[in-house]
């Protein structure tokens, strides 16, 4: 018996990271996955993987911040596997350049808003009415810790867009909780994927980080999947609009542990 047994999911961003983990992790505990991004090769190569260790899975080129590939998306997990339940809005970037509010370019919240605010906005739109045929389902949301605590290494675009993913999880949240749709927000602190690896090249960027989180140590792909599982399965059912923060401990701390 898995924990999404009859279940169809949709994962965006799954061709990489916490994404991919999820839709592996997913399509074992029996749910059918649509996973989808903008990086196809890697996509259809998540989705082969699962179908060859007996899952069902199936890519769908989709960019989060176009309103019509979400509606896509949607259409492609109800015409191939017949309604969706569970809608995994976890596509989201952290861009090179997104620095202080003093020096961030305007191009840079342009893209910062589209894909993590508006992708998260249009997966709800198109998802939500398909969730509703279907008889209900759950919504998780992508946040992070950085919607909850402030850094002096600053990337102001992306906190921004994360605090605005939690709000708007919670008023979904209360818009549809009597409708049988639950809406959560999931909230990693620093997980080791490609996204954060690109920041943490640095050594001196790496340890002033790893000082501030009292595990010692980033968080892996498969403990937000777990958590992500948790979610969407019907464990999680009297959650909804919540915020579940998965941080080794940061959003609790004052001072972390010495040795
Ligand atoms: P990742 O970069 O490994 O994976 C993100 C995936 O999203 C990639 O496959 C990428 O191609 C895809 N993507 C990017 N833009 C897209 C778009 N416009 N449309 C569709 N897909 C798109 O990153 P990850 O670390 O697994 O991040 C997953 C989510 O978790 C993101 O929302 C990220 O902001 C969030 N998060 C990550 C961390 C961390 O430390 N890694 C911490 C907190 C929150």
């Amino acid at each position: 018996m898995g924990r999404l047994d009859g279940k169809v999911a949709l994962i965006t961003g799954g061709a990489s990271g916490m994404g991919m983990v999820a839709s592996r992790l997913f399509a074992a505990e029996g749910a059918r996955v649509v996973l989808t991004d903008v990086a196809d090769e890697a996509g259809e190569r998540v989705a082969a993987e699962i179908r060859d260790a007996g899952g069902e899975a199936h890519y769908v080129h989709a960019d989060v911040s176009v309103e019509a590939d979400a509606a896509g998306m949607v259409r492609a997990a109800v015409e191939r596997f017949g309604g969706l339940h569970v809608l995994y809005n976890n596509a989201g970037v952290m861009l090179p350049d997104d620095g202080s509010v003093t020096t961030t370019d305007e191009a840079i919240w342009d893209r910062t808003l589209a894909i993590n605010v508006k992708g998260v906005a249009f997966g709800c739109k198109h998802g939500i009415p398909a969730m509703l045929d279907s008889g209900g389902g759950s919504i998780i949301n992508v946040a992070s810790f950085v919607a909850w605590m402030g850094a002096a290494t600053s990337q102001t675009a992306y906190t921004a867009s994360k605090g605005a993913v939690l709000s708007m999880t919670r008023e979904i949240a209360v818009e549809y909780a009597r409708k049988g749709i639950r809406c959560n927000a999931l909230c990693p602190g620093p997980i080791e994927t490609p996204l954060l690896m690109q920041l943490l090249a640095d050594e001196a960027a790496r340890q002033r980080r790893f000082v501030h989180i009292p595990m010692g140590r980033l968080g892996r792909a498969e403990e937000l999947a777990r958590a992500a599982l948790f979610l969407a399965s019907d464990d999680s059912s009297f959650m909804t609009g919540a915020s579940l923060i998965v941080d080794g401990g940061i959003t609790a701390a004052y001072v972390t542990p010495l040795d």
